[in-house]
């Protein structure tokens, strides 16, 4: 087993380092511009928040989408394993920035346990003597002089990971729609609602329009349906 003081067990954490100002009068602005006469509507003094919600929600339903796309948000991740991180990634229409294991010296190896193992007892302590000797022999390739980017294949997908990301409203909502679905891998489902949590506050309008294929029909997926429509924390 591995010297337990070089492995530490982390946690999710996600912020929302940084969005677009305004992001519902932005988003608003943008849609009356198409259909305004008159000046450029991000402009006009009239557009009050009560009217850019109102504004926001008949384009949503008419499917006029493209308008999400002016509002960016930045969320700040760590603790996140990287089985998680490799799904994430997968979005293509969002720009990411990932603590790399060819430049980072992992010298304390932080990891992610999953719920599953975490409950029984035996099985945990098993995960922990792995993750203990992944990064023992770890260390070992390294004190041989084999380089980071190669010594990194022993360290497990439980390895806790850091990303700094960004994702426009319109692509949010499709993240939302596939990761809070109970289908997705508890881990990512849980930064998807950590997510949400943090966009609702600055533009609720938009997100409360967020949630798996349940929230706006029937369930899309047929026979792998949970049977049980998802529910958001602000109807709870
Ligand atoms: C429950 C679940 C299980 C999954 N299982 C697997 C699995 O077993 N194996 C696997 O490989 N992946 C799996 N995935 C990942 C999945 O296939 C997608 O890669 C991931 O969800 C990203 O979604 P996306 O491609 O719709 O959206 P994004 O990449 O976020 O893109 C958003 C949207 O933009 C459009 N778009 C983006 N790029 C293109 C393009 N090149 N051409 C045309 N339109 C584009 C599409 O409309 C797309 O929906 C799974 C995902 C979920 C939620």
């Amino acid at each position: 087993m591995g010297d337990d003081r070089q492995l530490k067990r982390v946690r999710l954490g996600v912020e929302l380092s940084s969005h677009t100002p305004q992001p519902e009068m932005v988003v608003a602005g943008a849609a009356r511009t198409c259909y305004s006469a008159k000046e450029l509507a991000l402009s006009a003094d009239e557009l009050t928040p009560q009217l850019a919600s109102k504004i926001i929600t008949r384009v949503v339903q008419r499917g006029h989408l493209s308008v999400l796309e002016h509002a960016s948000f930045t969320f700040a991740v760590e603790g996140l394993s990287r089985a998680a991180s490799h799904q994430l990634v997968r979005h293509r229409i969002a720009s990411f920035s990932q603590q790399s294991q060819r430049y980072v010296e992992f010298t304390a190896l932080e990891y992610v346990l999953p719920p599953t193992i975490e409950e029984r007892t035996e099985l945990a302590e098993d995960f922990a003597r792995f993750i203990g000797s992944a990064q023992k022999l770890y260390r070992r390739l390294r004190e041989a002089g084999v380089p980071r980017e190669d010594a990194r294949f022993v360290l497990p997908n439980a390895s806790a990971t850091k990303l700094i990301f960004t994702m426009n409203a319109r692509e949010l909502l499709h993240v939302f729609t596939l990761r809070l679905c109970s289908r997705a891998q508890w881990e990512i489902r849980e930064l998807a609602h950590r997510m949400l949590e943090l966009c609702y506050q600055v533009a609720p309008t938009i997100f409360s329009l967020a949630g798996p294929g349940c929230r706006r029909g029937p369930c899309p997926e047929g026979d792998m349906s949970c049977g049980k429509p998802w529910v958001p924390f602000w109807e709870e």
